[in-house]
C-alpha cells in the first residue's frame, strides 16, 4: 500500500511518499525564504501552488513508482496558515479525484508524533514538538493525543526566526542562531517564564532585543536565548512526563535539530533512566512524509472521508483527531 502526503500548513510545501511499513520511498519540499520580514500567509500559498505539481512529480520520480501505483492521498488539514492550507487541499482533492482513491486529511502536529513512533523505536512517548509556529508538549491518553503543556504565546522557532530577523540574519535564523550560540559564553539574564506545564517566549524577545539595543553580542544573546528557552522546553517536559507517567521523550519539529536542545532534553531523559528518540533531520521539519503515513495509519484504522469533509482548520486542534489506529 503506497500513500503521497502533502504538506503545507505554513513556509514549506512538502511531498512524501510511503508504504504500509513506514519506508519512506520519497520526502521532496521547497521552503519559502522571505528576503525582508516574515511569512506572507498569500505569498507563501502562491508558492505552495507554484511548487506542489512539480514535487508531486519529483517524489514520484524518486519513488519509482507511477501516479497510478499510489493507493490514498493524504493532506496536511490543519492547524496553519488558511491560504496555504486551501491550496495543498485543492491540490490533493484534484489528485484523488483524478486518480479515483480515498483522501484523508491529516492534523500536522499528530504527523509529526506518529512519523517519530513509525521510524524510531519510540512507541508511547511523550513528544515534544518545537516548530515555527508551534510549541507542544504531547501524550497518547484516554484514547486521544492530548496537549499537556504549550506556548501561550509565540512558537519556540518564532522567538528564534523573530530575535535572528531583528539581528539582520537570514531565514530561518533558528539554524544561524544554533552556530553563533557556540561563539557565545556569557548568561544574560532573560525572563524564565514556565507556568505548569506551558511556557511564553515573547517576553524573552522583547529583553533580548533590549540587550542588543545595549551593545549585547550577538553571540552571547543567542547563547543565552539557547540557555534560557531549552531550559524552560526541558522543564515542561519532564514535569509532563511525569504527570502522565510515560519514560520515552521524542523530539519534532524544526527546531528538534539544534544539537544543543537534543543535549539538554537527553540529559534529563537519561537521569529519568528515560529513552530520548530524534528522528532524522528531514522528517524533524515540516515535510510531506510524515502527512503520508499518518493517512495511512488513518485510513488502516477505517477513517474515511467525503471531500465535503476535507475542508481545513486554521484551528484543527491536536485532542480533536479521533485515534482510531492505536
Ligand atoms: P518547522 O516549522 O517544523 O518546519 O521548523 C522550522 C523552524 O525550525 C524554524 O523556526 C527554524 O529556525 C527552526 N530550526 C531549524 N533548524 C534549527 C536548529 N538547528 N536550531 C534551532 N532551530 C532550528
Ligand atoms: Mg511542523
Amino acid at each position: 500500500m503506497l500513500a503521497i502526503g502533502i504538506e503545507g500548513t505554513a513556509h514549506t510545501v512538502g511531498v512524501g511518499i510511503v508504504d504500509e511499513n513506514c519506508r519512506i520511498l520519497a520526502n521532496v519540499f521547497d521552503m519559502v525564504r522571505p528576503e525582508i520580514g516574515g511569512i506572507h500567509p498569500r505569498e507563501a500559498a502562491n508558492h505552495h501552488a507554484e511548487f506542489v505539481v512539480p514535487l508531486i512529480g519529483k517524489a514520484v520520480d524518486i519513488a519509482g513508482i507511477d501516479l497510478h501505483d499510489l493507493d490514498i492521498v493524504a493532506f496536511s488539514q490543519g492547524p496553519g496558515l488558511g491560504p496555504c492550507l486551501r491550496t495543498v487541499a485543492t491540490a490533493a482533492r484534484a489528485l484523488a479525484l483524478s486518480l479515483d482513491i480515498p483522501i484523508v486529511g491529516v492534523n500536522h502536529c499528530v504527523a509529526h508524533l506518529e512519523i517519530g513512533r513509525g521510524v524510531t523505536e519510540a512507541t508511547d512517548p511523550v513528544l515534544l514538538y518545537v516548530s515555527g509556529g508551534n510549541t507542544q508538549v504531547i501524550a497518547f491518553a484516554r484514547g486521544r493525543y492530548r496537549v499537556f503543556g504549550e506556548t501561550l504565546d509565540i512558537g519556540i522557532g518564532n522567538l528564534l526566526d523573530k530575535f535572528a530577523r531583528e539581528c539582520g540574519l537570514a531565514f530561518p535564523g533558528g539554524p544561524i542562531l544554533e552556530k553563533l550560540a557556540r561563539g557565545g559564553s556569557r548568561l544574560l539574564p532573560l525572563p524564565y517564564s514556565v507556568k505548569g506545564m506551558d511556557v511564553a517566549f515573547s517576553g524573552m524577545l522583547t529583553a533580548a532585543l533590549a540587550l542588543r539595543k545595549q551593545g549585547a553580542s550577538v553571540e552571547d544573546l543567542a547563547f543565552s536565548i539557547q540557555e534560557v528557552a531549552f531550559a524552560m522546553l526541558t522543564e515542561v517536559t519532564e514535569r509532563a512526563m511525569a504527570h502522565i507517567g510515560r519514560e520515552e521523550v521524542l523530539l519534532g519539529g524544526g527546531v528538534a535539530r539544534n544539537r544543543r536542545l537534543q543535549e539538554m532534553v537527553g540529559r534529563m531523559a537519561s537521569d529519568r533512566g528515560a529513552p530520548m528518540f530524534v528522528p532524522p533531520g528531514d522528517l524533524c521539519i515540516d515535510n510531506g512524509a510524515m502527512i503520508a503515513w499518518t493517512g495511512l495509519e488513518m485510513h488502516r484504522g477505517g477513517a474515511r472521508m467525503t471531500i465535503r469533509e476535507t475542508s481545513v482548520d486554521q484551528r484543527y486542534r491536536t485532542d480533536e483527531v479521533a485515534v482510531t489506529w492505536r
